[in-house]
């Protein structure tokens, strides 16, 4: 019988909304993070987050003055 594995992924999102264009998530992880053509912030691909740049999303999202950012895991 197999055994149906679980991944978990982190996802990211940017509110286009809420964003002001600090750029310190592009600053802290630009792997994660870029930036349109208004200065405003967008994340790379669907937002899916790789493990080893969890801490990073994190630490984005926590220096965000404008509570743009949110993640689902
Ligand atoms: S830190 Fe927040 S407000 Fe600033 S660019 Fe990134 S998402 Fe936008």
């Amino acid at each position: 019988m197999e055994t149906a594995s679980i991944v978990i992924l982190m996802r990211i999102h940017v509110d286009a909304k809420k964003c002001q264009g600090h750029n310190r998530c592009y600053a802290l992880a630009p792997e994660l993070f870029d930036v349109d053509d208004y200065g405003n912030a967008v994340v790379i691909g669907d937002g899916s987050v790789p493990a080893e740049l969890e801490d990073k999303a994190r630490l984005a999202l926590a220096n965000c003055p404008e509570f743009a950012i949110t993640i689902s895991e």
